[in-house]
């Protein structure tokens, strides 16, 4: 067997990222996506010859800027799960693929701060009025040309890429109204979603209905903070309703599937991790077969990112994280450990980040929280 690469990353190959509507590619979710012209192995392919070949795809740099810093990134749990006897069948590239990842397309009903146009039908009205004034991050906020017959591209890969598990994100994957007919037409024999869960629960009784069909259903909710600072950074969210939809989704899921929480940590939705925690923490208590709590740190838009979160701040997020670390369903730790000691305070993205806050807070009519400000500001 060959020696594995220094640079070798399974996740690569078990994970394919496809967002049709505008011909990205990229494996894994934390990698950097890519536009192909024809197909999507055009883009995939050299990054795997990279990691095999012991070069440091920039795909990755989710992960290249935890390691260099001495810190565990996605890749070093990847590696944990990985079979070595195996590794022929990478370097071959005849890997069957476990995760397919379809982006049903941006129509959304939350227009979170740190999103973007192309995950956001909200963003892309709101810039499609007028663009913001930030400068690092412009080609984050630029509208994207649009593919068609969507639907169909979405379905025919579905069909043609053989695949264990399929995951459906957005926008707001349970508002497209194509989702059920994913459903239907998937011979997956698991299913993996990332909702707002703003949605009434007729809808959460129809996506419920389909535990009967798929051997495993994972449901990722996306929350990052608390009340006040949800309603701010997830604008157009309803906390008590996302609340009351995640405690439904716990009582009626199977115990053989799960629900998780997905939280961004951004330069200010972190400031209140400590306060937020008793939420995922007691639900942790309650369901604690079927829940668990992921956290994330937040790379683009740079504005949002932990480069806008000034140094004084982080050595008590530190152990507010690694106190975090004791409970077994609760992943993420060690990146944003790493993340909050690796990647520095950048002043000028910082100055960006007041504008952007100042833009939004006209247009959206609303403020980010006073207590935020206090900290960040001071
Ligand atoms: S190195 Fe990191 S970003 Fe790249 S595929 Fe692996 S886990 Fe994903």
């Amino acid at each position: 067997m060959q020696k594995i690469s220094d640079t070798f990353c399974p996740a690569k190959w078990t994970e394919l990222n496809l967002n049709l509507n505008y011909n990205y590619a990229y494996g894994c979710c934390k990698s950097t996506p890519l536009e192909y012209q024809h197909n999507y192995s055009e883009i995939l392919n050299p990054q795997k010859k990279n990691l095999i070949d012991g070069i440091k795809d920039s795909s990755c740099n989710y992960c290249w800027e935890v390691e260099i810093n001495g810190g565990t990134s996605k890749r070093h749990n990847q590696l944990v799960k990985f079979d070595p006897t195996t590794y022929d069948q990478y370097v071959n590239n005849t890997l069957p693929l476990d995760i397919l990842e379809i982006n049903l397309g941006n129509s959304c009903n939350l227009q979170c701060a740190y999103c973007n146009p192309t995950f956001s039908s909200l963003w892309e009205a709101d810039i499609k009025f007028k663009d913001y004034p930030i400068f690092t991050d412009r080609h984050v906020y630029k509208i994207k040309q649009k593919n068609k017959k969507i639907l169909d591209k979405n379905i025919s890969s579905l069909m043609n890429i053989p695949h264990t598990t399929l995951r459906l994100i957005g926008g707001e994957p349970l508002i497209n109204n194509k989702f059920f007919e994913m459903l239907e037409v998937s011979n997956a024999k698991n299913l993996e979603i990332s909702t707002n869960l703003m949605v009434d629960q007729d809808i959460l009784d129809r996506l419920l209905s389909y535990q009967h069909k798929f051997q495993k259903i994972n449901i990722s909710c996306s929350l990052d903070t608390t009340k006040d600072l949800s309603e701010f950074a997830r604008y157009g969210i309803n906390y008590d309703k996302f609340i009351d939809n995640l405690i439904y989704l716990l009582e009626n899921i199977n115990s053989r599937n799960t629900i998780s929480l997905a939280s961004l940590m951004t330069n200010t939705t972190i400031l209140k991790l400590k306060e937020f925690q008793t939420v995922p923490l007691t639900l942790l208590t309650k369901f604690f077969k079927t829940f668990k709590w992921e956290l994330h740190y937040c790379q683009t838009p740079r504005i949002h990112s932990l480069e806008a979160l000034p140094d004084h701040l982080r050595p008590e997020l530190i152990s507010i994280v690694e106190e975090l670390q004791q409970y077994p369903n609760i992943a993420g730790c060690e990146p944003v450990i790493a993340a909050l000691n690796s990647i520095k305070f950048n002043a000028g993205i910082f100055k960006q980040f007041k504008y952007f806050i100042e833009e939004f807070e006209n247009r959206k009519n609303i403020k980010l929280p006073q207590d935020i400000k206090d900290i960040l500001y001071d």
